[in-house]
């Protein structure tokens, strides 16, 4: 029996997804100390990894996610927001 796996792109283990890691700290020209960064040398600087999962794990993670969903109700009974309405009014139209 073949295994269907996918690929999903996920946090970097080694930077744990920060991309750019604590180099060594280094001085401005008023002696002011600071951290240099570097990208991280797993990812590139980019904070991704590739992982390969089967659909049971790919199943175990949408059963974590939580879903948001816009509350319409609420966003029907909202004033509705007008951007203009301050140069409106300082305009003398409002
Ligand atoms: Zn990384």
């Amino acid at each position: 029996m073949s295994t269907i796996k996918l690929k999903i792109l996920t946090d970097c283990d080694y930077c744990e997804g920060k991309a750019y890691l604590p180099s060594r700290e280094d001085e401005d020209y008023k002696g002011n100390k600071y951290m240099l960064y570097k990208p991280c040398p797993q990812c590139f600087g980019t904070g991704l990894a590739e992982k390969s999962i089967s659909l049971s794990e790919l199943a175990r993670l949408l059963d974590n996610t939580d879903v948001c969903e816009p509350d319409y109700q609420a966003l029907s009974m909202a004033e509705p927001i007008c951007q203009y309405s301050d140069s409106l009014s300082s305009s003398g139209l409002r």
